[in-house]
């Protein structure tokens, strides 16, 4: 039976790529600092630990898995990483865990690590414009990312990229773009732009108000996590895709857009208030020509299908309580 090993398998896509894995037939480790919140696991084994700490990797990496998959990250939405409040523990503890990680994986001869990277790494100076964003692959340098949480994941980018390099390793790196789906965070200040308006939509009557942070004209694209998990598993066991390639949708929308599309999916006319808000870069789209080379094969279902999966998912939980205060003001952009 294959193995795999998923750390971060407590977080959203590390939760729904357990089940895919086990779907697949794999054996499956999962290690997160915390359990799922919003299912039980489906890995056969979760070890709830600290990845900073290098003897946990050690300890975790215990055997030559199959596939390594390293997604867990101090992470959060606009309202968590472009704050400023949490540059030092999102630089420390991400960077410490791949540091960790990878060097636990070199050490056991695991032939290559899946690494989740963002488009977060891309130059804020090729996306200030919101009708075109440049998040072409070779774009990323001169480096320019606009947080500390994209600063931390092209140092780790590198770190994956020395290590084939220097120690003959395959490691995968994904750049991913904007992840939603169901079993996400939803609430709390770490959820993202798509969770957070499907929150306030769902909690809302038609009518009241719904505040967005900045005008909402920035510009993002969203990719549903069944074609994220689609584009990982492609990548992962591609035997030549050793450069950081893109897994997103070119989708594109503003915010305000996002907003139009999750209150027609409710049924429900809402009326926008901008405040002010942390508010990311004003635009961002993925780039899909490499992956289309190089995998033969991009995402390509719209974007309105996984948000009536999301907005279903979010209104049950919001559930008997549809109308009342809801302290967490919409998320005008998202990270990622
Ligand atoms: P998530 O926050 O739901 O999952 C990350 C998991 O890492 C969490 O469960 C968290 O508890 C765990 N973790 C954090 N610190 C840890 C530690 N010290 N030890 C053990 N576990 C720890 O995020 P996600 O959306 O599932 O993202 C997964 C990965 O993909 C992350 O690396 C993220 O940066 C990257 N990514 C996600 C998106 C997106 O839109 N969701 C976009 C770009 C990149």
């Amino acid at each position: 039976m294959k193995t795999a090993l998923i750390c971060g398998a407590g977080g959203f896509i590390g939760g729904h790529l357990a089940k895919r894995l086990k779907q697949e037939g794999f054996w499956v480790r999962g290690v997160d600092i915390k359990s799922h919140e919003h299912a039980e696991t489906r890995a056969d084994d979760f070890i709830i630990g600290d990845l900073r700490d290098p003897r946990l990797c050690r300890q975790v990496v215990d055997r030559r898995f199959d596939h390594v998959y390293q997604l867990a990250a101090d992470m959060g939405g606009a309202g968590y990483l472009f704050t400023g409040e949490h540059d030092a523990d999102v630089m420390h503890n991400s960077a410490t865990i791949n540091l960790n990680m990878l060097d636990a994986c070199r050490k056991r001869g695991i032939p290559g690590v899946f690494y989740s990277s963002s488009a977060c790494i891309y130059p804020a100076y090729n996306q200030e414009n919101p009708d075109r964003p440049n998040c072409a692959e070779s774009s990323a340098y001169p480096a320019a990312p606009d947080s500390e949480y994209g600063w931390e994941k092209l140092f780790s980018e590198r770190l994956y990229l020395a290590y084939n390099r220097n120690y003959g390793m395959c490691n995968r790196i994904a750049r991913y773009h904007n992840i939603f789906g169901p079993e996400g965070t939803w609430r709390g200040g770490k959820e993202k732009a798509p969770a957070a308006i499907c929150r306030k939509v769902a909690m809302a009557r038609s009518g009241d108000e719904i505040e967005i942070w900045g005008d909402g004209l920035q510009t993002r694209s969203f990719l549903y996590i069944n074609e994220c998990l689609e584009g990982t598993q492609r990548l992962a066991r591609s035997p030549t895709c050793i450069e950081p390639i893109n897994i997103g949708s070119e989708e594109m929308l503003s915010i305000n857009q996002l907003v139009d599309m999750i209150c027609d999916i409710s049924g429900k006319h809402l009326v926008k208030r901008h405040v002010p808000g942390p508010t990311g870069v004003r635009g961002r789209n993925s780039d899909n020509r490499l992956i289309r080379e190089k995998l033969n094969w991009a995402p390509s279902r719209p974007l309105r299908e996984g948000l009536e999966q999301t907005y279903a998912w979010i209104e049950q939980r919001v559930g008997n309580n549809p109308v009342g205060q809801d302290s967490t003001r919409v998320h005008q952009t998202a990270t990622g």
